[in-house]
């Protein structure tokens, strides 16, 4: 599932290619057509994310919220005036075509037209996202010092923190030296500001370059990534394999129904 630093490259990416011009927005595979017709030809004013919701604001109010999901992706592709579209490929839920670009979007959980009062309710129901200049940490930690729930679990509730995807947890919580076990009441407020601090600038490093990169220069050698061309990860899908900084075997285990790793040695 894509982390909060994708939704908010996607949002600068739509910002640039589509805003101050109209769009043409329609749904070739037919579910969101009716929502496509409140928005199509209409001008897009601006974007904007919260944690991994996706909105696109168009003049006159109508606003198109997307969630990806698991398996959401937008496509996107050039084109000229004097060009056919592509044709549709697989199940597009809304194309998007500008004057030079044109995007498709696949298989979102969410895709609809709302109103501003219905993005204060989705809003309302999200944590801080530590990519907005808005976030308000204090309001996370109020909810992580009086939980019993593990921190691992706690990170990875978007109603706590709204974008940590799992990467993120479990890289954040080995650089901290935190067991994903420990509950949230058996944080410090020092570990809390910390991995707070740590979270922002990880996340924008992902937002500049693409790549999450967690792993210090100094560790950044040994056993290769888990998949070829991405970033070494400290714990995130290493199970079985060396700790990079004592050795000792990385473990798995299922967390609120997602994968997390950590080092039985570093982290208590
Ligand atoms: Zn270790």
């Amino acid at each position: 599932m894509p982390e909060g630093h994708t939704l908010h490259r996607l949002a600068r990416l739509h910002q640039r290619r589509f805003a101050g011009a109209p769009v043409a927005v329609s749904s070739p595979q037919g579910r969101f057509s009716d929502s496509a017709a409140a928005v199509d030809g209409r001008v897009l004013r601006r974007t904007s994310v919260w944690g991994k919701h996706l909105f696109h604001h168009y003049v006159g109010g109508p606003i198109v919220h997307v969630h990806l999901g698991l398996y959401g992706t937008f496509t996107e592709w050039a084109r000229s005036a004097d060009t056919p579209l592509p044709e549709p490929v697989g199940q597009v839920r809304m194309r998007m075509v500008g004057a030079e670009y044109g995007t498709d979007l696949r298989g979102p959980t969410v895709c609809e037209v709302i109103d501003e009062g219905q993005v204060s309710d989705v809003v309302a129901r999200l944590g801080p996202d530590p990519l907005r200049n808005d976030a308000d940490p204090a309001w996370a930690w109020a909810r992580i010092a009086k939980s019993r729930r593990p921190i691992g679990a706690l990170l990875m509730d978007q109603t706590v923190i709204a974008g940590v995807g799992n990467v993120y947890r479990s890289e954040l919580l080995f650089r901290h030296r935190i067991d994903p076990y420990r509950t949230g009441q058996r944080i410090s407020d020092a570990e809390f500001n910390a991995a707070w601090t740590d979270l922002v600038a990880l996340m924008k490093i992902g937002l500049r370059g693409g790549k999450i990169i967690v792993v210090h220069p100094e560790h950044d050698h040994g056993p290769p990534s888990y998949r070829p061309g991405r970033p070494r990860t400290y714990v995130y899908r290493r199970a079985g394999e060396p700790c990079r900084v004592c050795g000792a075997t990385i473990h798995t285990a299922t967390l609120d129904g997602r994968n997390v790793f950590w080092c039985p040695t570093c982290q208590v």
